[in-house]
């Protein structure tokens, strides 16, 4: 009977630690993923990230922030820079008014394709053939000087020179054929308006490829990008600056992974003369910085560059003409008028905390 039991208490320590080892190797040997961060800057913004990846030490040791910094750098070095004479864009703009023309990369392709999509659906608010007349205002350009604040170095334009400048603009005025881009004498790109959308479309494509990865959120200035999920299965937060209260959140969305927020406001980079905010998103209209009633328009798409695309070009239209391009665009928004109330598409609320 003693050694009956015996032998019995033996099968089921047996039995349970075979319990025990299955259930560690289903689980317990899966570590749990861990936290890298990284903040730096590029594109004239910060760039902030925050990654879990998941059992490569390699991929630690070899600083996978780094190498998203990377992809951001050559795209901005090699493609969008207006500023570095050898990228793609310089050099569509030295090719103004020339027989030739510029070829157009490959990856620069697809994103005219788009961003000339949205100047038509949008009527020209967005219009990145806007170079002379942004640099005119030099909103951005104080923080490349030893000025204290914007307000210190800024002048408002003639409006002549104002109306001048806005004769080498005009999105429809540009030829393409084939891989090629013809601009009129004068004229020159700026694509700030899409840059950030477009670094974190690079970098959603370059996390994707990463196995060890498990899920990031990536702010590029005012647009964000999020992948995979986190840790504990939540959703990822993205908090909404407060377009008037320094440091705080206006509003907070509640993301899967997967999806591209983009801000753009009156009120990081601007300039105050005479008691009149000047800020930095202009009416191709008029060439004067946009005064549509809105301080801050906040698009969230499944595409990157159109989340960008569409702030900038809601800003310039409006409250309802706003709305009804984002919708027209498959994309959500959330627009704040000067008045301090909140607009948004019907979509939009599902997001909202
Ligand atoms: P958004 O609303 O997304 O874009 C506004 C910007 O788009 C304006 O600054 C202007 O450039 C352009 N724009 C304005 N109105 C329109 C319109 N109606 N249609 C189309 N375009 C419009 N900043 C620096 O201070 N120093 C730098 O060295 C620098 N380098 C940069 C390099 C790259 C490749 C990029 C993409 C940006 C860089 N910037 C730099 C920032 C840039 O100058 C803009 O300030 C920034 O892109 C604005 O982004 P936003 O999200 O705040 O506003
Ligand atoms: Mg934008």
């Amino acid at each position: 009977m003693k050694s009956f039991t015996l032998k019995n208490s033996i099968r089921k320590i047996t039995g349970s630690a075979a319990i025990l080892l299955i259930v560690f190797l289903l689980t317990g040997c899966r570590e749990k993923a861990e936290k890298v961060t990284g903040t730096d800057t590029a594109m004239g913004t910060m760039i902030q990230q925050t990654i879990y990846v998941q059992g490569n030490v390699n991929v630690k040791e070899r600083k996978l922030t780094d190498s998203v910094m990377d992809e951001i750098w050559r795209l901005e070095e090699e493609t969008l820079s207006w500023r570095i004479d050898s990228s793609a864009v310089s050099q569509i703009n030295q090719s103004a008014g020339s027989e030739e023309g510029a070829e157009i990369p490959e990856d620069l392709a697809g994103i005219l394709d788009q961003v000339w999509d949205v100047s038509r659906k949008s009527g020209g608010a967005l219009d990145v053939t806007i170079g002379d007349v942004v640099r005119l205002w030099k909103i951005d350009d104080w923080v490349n000087t030893s000025a204290s604040s914007p307000d210190a170095v800024f002048t408002i334009p003639d409006t002549d020179e104002v109306m001048s400048a806005l004769k080498h603009t005009g999105y429809e005025k540009v030829t393409f054929q084939g891989n090629k881009i013809f601009l009129p004498e004068m004229m020159t790109l700026d694509l700030g308006a899409v840059g950030k959308g477009i670094a974190c479309d690079r970098v959603a494509a370059y996390l994707e490829k990463r196995e060890e990865v498990t899920g990031a959120v990536i702010s590029v200035g005012g647009s964000i990008l999020t992948l995979g999920s986190k840790p504990d299965g939540s959703l990822w937060n993205v908090g909404i600056v407060h377009p008037r209260k320094n440091g705080e959140y206006i509003a907070t969305l509640e993301l899967e992974g997967g999806w591209f927020v983009s801000t753009s406001g009156d009120y990081e980079r601007f300039a105050e003369a005479d008691g009149v905010r000047y800020h930095h998103i202009i009416d191709p209209g008029d060439g004067y910085p946009a005064g549509s009633g809105v301080v801050s328009v906040t698009i969230l798409s499944r595409d990157g560059m159109m989340s960008d695309a569409l702030s900038t070009a809601c800003f310039v239209l409006g409250v309802d003409k706003g709305l009804a391009l984002a919708e027209d665009m498959g994309a959500e928004a959330l627009i704040i008028s000067s008045t301090g109330d909140s607009y948004m598409t019907e979509g939009m609320k599902c997001f909202l905390k």
